[in-house]
């Protein structure tokens, strides 16, 4: 006996979830499929982002900032306290029970929605069938007009460093250590190796990051990068660029992790080793031959600027195809297949998607950087403005970092902009929608911002594009 549907979605993470979701809202019936298990062996919907990725991380990037602050910071205010203690059972506690709220969340959406929420693993077979496989072992065919594929992404293994779910860990096992450990080595000086080093650095770890390639940060603009660069080495944060790691050994309760950085071979005694150094797309047991949809050379899923694959009334959305591995652009993708399919008009607009990086400061940006636009010839204006300046972010005492406006010389359109800083991801969603309706340098100037608030920096920023800033020497 089969199932018969409208849309199939495999893959219950941002991606598919908001795809399923948008799809009943249409009027389509919908089901979701999931496979994910977590550690205590229970199943939940959320994928990566909810469960192991992003809302873990934040809850302890949270916790780890205050803890640090509390520590470092409060004497400033004029508030002592005995040393601030750590609780880090309590701390993964509250991690808990908030992945647990969210991922509740979407089981009560799905209910209202009333899409067909179902835990197993997914197969595309060919005529738009799904063999679902439950975790006991008893299958099911959907049937469904159409299917979307929104399987995600895993972490990248090297060789050179297995993992062993104990002294190597990918980000999920980071996430999960239940004591501080004296000293981490973290492969990748990316996005996810950043901000976890970052948590546990805030904890009391003495953490090493050793990065293969030379820059810091290569997909932020350099001014960004370079102040970023400079904060986390304030903070005690060892990066060691151009260092490629080629052997990791565990002995005696330490990892010996050995690499080079042309100037000769290195080693460095750690308690534990977080591999950070990307993540590939999951297709695993996804696809049957015969279903007719093409990977690439990289094994992402080929699609179209609509998200189409090869074979008809197939779909993909999220990490598993092209483009940058962030929730909210496969979230958006998954909005617009599903209004696609509806007969609706839908687009991503690819060129504006925001990057938020989740460390102390915060660096988020949108749009193109200063040296992509030099590559390209064309001409542009910059702006800056420094925290240092801001009343908000002084009395914050959060006053390092600063925003970086870009504009085209000739139309004064905005092309990028670049925030190091307190609260740059909330900061940057002006930006965003600045840019998504084609907004100039002036049209950021004469909006009204709020004071004290940090907004008032972005604004500063746009001003000086025309050497306008009124809280700046302009220059
Ligand atoms: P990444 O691609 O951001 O960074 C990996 C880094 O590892 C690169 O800088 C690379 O040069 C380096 N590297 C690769 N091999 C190495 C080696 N052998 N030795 C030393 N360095 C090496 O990948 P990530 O940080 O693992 O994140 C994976 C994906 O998840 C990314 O696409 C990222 O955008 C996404 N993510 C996003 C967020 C966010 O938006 N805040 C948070 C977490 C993850």
């Amino acid at each position: 006996m089969s199932r018969k549907y409208d849309v199939v979605v495999i893959g219950g993470g941002p991606s598919g979830y908001v795809a399923a979701i948008r799809a009943a809202q249409n009027g389509l019936r919908t089901a979701c499929i999931d496979a994910w298990q977590n550690r205590d062996g229970s199943s939940s919907f959320g994928g990566t982002c909810l469960n192991a990725g992003c809302i873990p991380s934040k809850a302890l990037l949270e916790s780890s900032e205050l803890y640090h602050r509390a520590r470092h910071e409060f004497a400033s205010h004029g508030i002592v306290l005995e040393p601030a203690r750590l609780d880090l059972a309590k701390m993964q506690e509250r991690k808990a029970r908030i992945v647990a709220q969210l991922s509740g969340g979407i089981h009560a959406l799905f209910k209202s929605n009333e899409v067909d929420g179902r835990f197993g693993r997914g197969r595309l077979l060919p005529d738009n069938r799904v063999l679902v496989t439950a975790r006991d072992g008893s299958e099911e065919t959907l049937v469904a007009d159409h299917v979307i594929l929104a399987t995600g992404s895993t972490p990248v293994e090297l060789a050179s460093a297995p993992f062993d779910g104990k002294f190597i860990v990918d980000s999920w096992g980071a996430l999960d250590f239940d004591e501080v450990p004296g000293r981490i080595g973290v492969i990748g000086a990316g996005v996810i190796g950043l901000e976890l080093g970052s948590v546990w650095a805030r904890l009391g770890s003495e953490v090493t990051i050793l990065e293969a390639m030379d820059q810091f940060l290569f997909m932020a603009d350099g001014a960004i990068a370079r102040e970023a660069q400079r904060q986390f080495k304030r903070q005690g944060l060892d990066i060691r660029l151009g260092a490629r790691v080629s052997a990791a050994r565990v002995e005696d309760g330490v990892v010996r992790l050995a690499y080079d950085d042309g100037q000769g071979a290195h080693e460095i005694e750690v308690d534990r080793v977080i591999v950070a150094v990307g993540r590939r797309p999951f297709t695993d047991g996804l696809l049957d031959p015969l279903a007719g949809v093409n990977l690439d050379e990289r094994g992402f899923i080929e699609v179209d600027d609509e998200c189409r694959t090869s074979a008809p009334n197939i779909w993909a959305v999220g990490d598993v195809v092209r483009g940058p591995m962030l929730a909210h652009k496969g979230s958006e993708e998954g909005v617009m297949v599903a209004d696609l399919i509806a007969g609706r008009h839908a687009e991503v607009n690819y060129s504006v998607i925001p990057s938020i990086i989740y460390t102390a400061p915060e660096i988020a940006w949108v749009g193109q950087t200063e040296e992509e636009l030099k590559e390209s010839g064309r001409k542009y204006k910059v702006g800056t403005f420094n925290f240092a300046a801001s009343g908000r972010a002084r009395a914050m005492e959060q006053a390092a970092g600063l925003v970086k406006v870009l504009a085209d010389t000739d139309t004064d359109r905005l092309l990028g902009v670049h925030i190091v800083g307190p609260m740059a991801g909330e900061l940057l969603a002006e930006a965003v929608v600045a840019m998504e309706f084609e907004a100039s340098a002036e049209d950021l100037q004469r909006v009204i911002h709020g004071h004290p608030t940090l907004t008032e920096a972005v604004h500063e920023a746009a001003l000086s594009v025309d050497r306008r800033a009124i809280h700046a020497i302009n220059q």
